[in-house]
């Protein structure tokens, strides 16, 4: 009889740690040591040539965040995870492992404050070439890649903009030209959304958001699919043929990843593991109630429009649902008559907490374009396409009556 995949949750809470912990603690302890002391100089060899799997330094590894990073592989199903510091880190760490002088990266406008200004600005200075064009439209996509292209990138759903691209149209485009498509996965977490199915390549995630389980702590991910074959790679073409498709994870832990020096710290990795444990139950409670609040919102005279891809009359609702199903995510926006009437309805609100980030067990709100886009000259804010009048809300834990009852009195305040 063929064995029954168990439950995500189960597989995660089930996840042993790497290495038997001495005491048998049921938890995996926080190893807070720079560094890990050997017996003998042939065991330090051994440790520091990779030979024994064993711990010599916490920029390099760490136990404690070898288990996190263990049940990321279970929860993905990938074959290799590392984990950092922030998302920010998890995105410019890719790029530092595959990017190089005259490559470009194919991506569109419609992305997270500071990756965009990562594209456009930070690695600009190293020669990479950003190339912004409509990731809904994969014609335009298949003409803007050419032999220097180091990746696709995209955003499962484009915060703020909640557009969603055809992921296996984007990624066939791709590895017809011998590209990776490159995904930042943070809005929809796993086990809801599983990347590999849609032929994604590398995907980023900050665990910051859900999995950190309610914004305990600023971390992020790299999960490596390892179905790429990087043989063509400018950049990683020479490992490939030593490594074949461990090359980009060979070169980020053996190389970029120390030399960045972006570890995740092992406290963090505590949080963050702790916080994987419920993320599966946090995440049906949060999108639920963005669901049902997206629906109720569309009842309001008040507001001129609500953009949740799970509504039924979304236009990215069949797309949204084959790659996510049901409830993508529990991030919704939506639009007041102007900016000075957000700014009102913010101010008067007594349970959804004003702050930015997303994902924490506090609903949130944010004006995007005053905030995340504010440093902006008025040439980028034309580019990214935020409008004024626009509001993100973040669903949290919070019972549904209650935030409902929050909103109707902040709006007719
Ligand atoms: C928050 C966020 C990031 C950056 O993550 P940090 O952990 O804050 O560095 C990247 N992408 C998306 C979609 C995000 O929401």
């Amino acid at each position: 009889m063929e064995k029954k995949q168990k439950d995500i949750s189960t597989r995660i809470l089930n996840q042993r740690f790497p290495k038997k912990d001495v005491h048998g603690s049921i938890s995996m302890p926080v190893y807070s040591s720079a560094a890990f002391e050997f017996d003998t100089a042939q065991e330090m060899e051994d440790a520091f040539l990779g030979k024994s799997g064993k711990h010599t330094y916490s920029r390099i590894s760490n136990p404690t965040v070898e288990a996190f990073e263990m049940r990321i592989q279970q929860v993905s199903g990938a074959n290799q995870v590392l984990a950092v510091s922030s998302g920010m880190a998890a995105i410019s760490n890719v790029f530092m492992t595959i990017a190089y002088a005259g490559s470009n990266i194919v991506t569109s406008t419609h992305l997270f404050g500071n990756t965009f200004s990562l594209f456009l600005f930070t690695l600009k200075a190293f020669g990479v070439e950003v190339r912004f064009c409509n990731l809904l439209d994969i014609e335009d996509v298949a003409k803007n890649i050419d032999d220097k292209t180091c990746a696709v990138f995209t955003e499962i759903i484009t915060n703020p903009h909640m557009e969603v691209a055809d992921l296996r149209g984007l990624a066939e485009t791709a590895h017809r030209r011998n590209v990776p498509l490159v995904v930042d996965s943070t809005i929809v977490p796993w086990p809801n959304f599983q990347a590999q199915k849609f032929g994604v390549d590398l995907e980023v995630v900050s665990s910051t958001k859900y999995i950190s389980g309610g914004a305990t702590s600023i971390g992020g991910l790299i999960v490596d699919y390892q179905d790429f074959d990087w043989s063509h790679s400018p950049r990683l073409g020479f490992l490939a043929k030593a490594v074949g498709k461990n090359a980009f994870t060979v070169k980020l832990r053996g190389e970029i990843s120390r030399n960045l020096g972006a570890y995740m710290a092992p406290q963090t990795a505590h949080l963050q593991n702790l916080g994987l444990e419920t993320v599966a139950l946090r995440f049906q409670r949060s999108s639920g109630t963005c669901k049902e609040l997206a629906q109720f919102l569309q009842t309001l005279p008040e507001v001129k429009e609500v953009k949740y891809n799970g509504l039924p009359d979304d236009p990215f609702y069949k797309i949204s649902f084959e790659q996510f199903g049901e409830y993508p995510g529990a991030m919704l926006t939506f639009s007041l008559k102007d900016q000075a009437a957000c700014y009102n309805f913010i101010d008067h609100l007594n349970v959804i907490r004003r702050a930015t980030n997303l994902f924490d067990n506090k609903s949130l709100i944010i004006h995007p374009l005053s905030t995340i886009y504010g440093t902006l000259s008025e040439e980028y804010k034309k580019m990214v396409e935020v409008p004024a009048d626009m509001l993100r809300l973040s669903v949290g834990l919070e019972d549904i009556e209650d935030l409902k009852d929050d909103i109707l009195q902040a709006l007719r305040y």
